[in-house]
């Protein structure tokens, strides 16, 4: 058995979903619902006994020590965050509250659990930390990718937050022998991603025959790893990662924001055509660059490679397809997450500009 939480946002749904088409081994999904956490992601397990959710929040130490003793998890993965860079300009509580005191918490009981556990239980239990290239700041055109011992120098308060919990984490490790794995990943993209960020928001706008709004120059470049790649890493992480290490995962795939959306509209105007042979090009629009926008991210992935004997098995190429594939079939889905609170703050934050 193993405990997920956050397993019903992006990408730790497309884990959960993942996993238990490879394994029978129960997973229970601890998910706050926040505006990020949709159970529809999970309806294809609705019946399946082997997927247990729980709705409630990291930061409930006294639930968690209960889920903890009742289900006896050999792992814990800990994808639950506010995880939207924007949003923690507009509003970093959230992000302290849950990236930071929340993984505390969660720390803390986890903590007690793995103290109590005997034998092969104690030894063989992990506590795999998901985490993000963010952490280490941004890059000028010419340094090299990030490594797992490159400096810690988050902009935003969301890469602060998970900055902090990365360092949480890794002092559980040093102080209390807790064993930790840490990953740190680039830019996902994929099924059930919410469209508040980039590529599923331009398909989405495209679509809908809105503006495509691209932050300043457009020049930022970010690497982009296929979601279900992320999750492989992770897995592998967990098979056979060293306590207490760092893994940085990427997909080598260093792409210019401006880029990313031609790339859409491209693929959309083969997949979808607007009338009279307009391209959806035709949408984009230059916007207010976010304030403290980081210029460059870029992820040396040779240790877990090397060591672990992972590699992302989509490229950018087939990974893009796929996803505007998904996007274009799945339009209900798209549907029901535009609407309530994630429609009044895209209403905000997006169409007025
Ligand atoms: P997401 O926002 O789509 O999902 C986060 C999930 O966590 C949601 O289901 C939400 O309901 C849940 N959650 C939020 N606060 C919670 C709390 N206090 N208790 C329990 N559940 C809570 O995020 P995502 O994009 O799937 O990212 C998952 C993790 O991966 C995050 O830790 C993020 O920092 C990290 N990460 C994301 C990316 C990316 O490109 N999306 C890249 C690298 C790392």
């Amino acid at each position: 058995m193993i405990l997920v939480t956050g397993g019903a946002g992006f990408i730790g749904s497309n884990f959960v979903l993942d996993w238990l088409s490879q394994s029978d081994e129960t997973v229970i999904n601890l998910d706050a619902l926040t505006y990020a956490g949709n159970r529809e992601n999970l309806s294809s397990l609705i019946g399946d006994n082997r997927h247990i959710f729980v709705q409630g929040d990291i930061g409930d130490s006294v639930l968690v020590a209960a889920l903890l003793a009742k289900h006896q998890p050999r792992a814990i993965i800990n994808f639950a965050a506010e995880s939207h860079v924007d949003r923690s300009i507009l509003g970093p509580e959230d992000f302290i509250q849950t990236n930071i005191v929340g993984t505390f918490h969660l720390l803390e009981a986890v903590r007690g659990y793995w103290a109590n556990l005997q034998g092969d239980a104690k030894q063989q239990f992990r506590f795999l930390h998901v985490s993000t290239d963010e952490v280490y700041g941004s890059l000028t055109k010419d340094e090299p990718a990030f490594t797992e011992t490159h400096r810690y120098e988050p902009n935003s308060p969301y890469s602060a937050s998970k900055a902090a919990s990365d360092h949480l984490v890794r002092s559980y490790h040093h102080t209390f022998g807790l064993p930790v794995l840490t990953t740190n990943c680039s830019n996902n993209y994929g099924p059930y991603h919410f469209p508040e960020k980039l590529i599923p928001l331009m398909i989405v706008n495209a679509l809908a025959g809105k503006p495509l709004p691209i932050y300043g120059d457009g020049q930022q470049i970010r690497d982009w790893l296929y979601v279900k790649d992320h999750c492989s890493a992770i897995c592998r992480v967990l098979e056979a990662g060293v306590v207490g290490e760092v893994y940085n995962v990427g997909g080598w795939n260093e792409k210019p924001n401006i880029e990313i959306v031609h790339t859409l509209c491209d693929l959309l105007d083969e997949l979808r055509p607007r009338d009279e042979g307009k391209s959806y090009r035709e949408q984009i629009i230059t916007v207010v660059d976010r304030p403290g926008h980081d210029r460059r991210y870029a992820i040396d992935a040779s240790k877990i490679e090397r060591e672990l004997g992972w590699k992302p098995s989509e490229t950018f190429e087939t990974g893009i397809r796929k996803t505007v594939d998904w996007y274009l079939v799945n339009q209900p889905w798209v549907a029901n997450v535009q609407s309530g609170e994630y429609r009044a703050w895209v209403e905000k934050n997006y169409n007025e500009r």
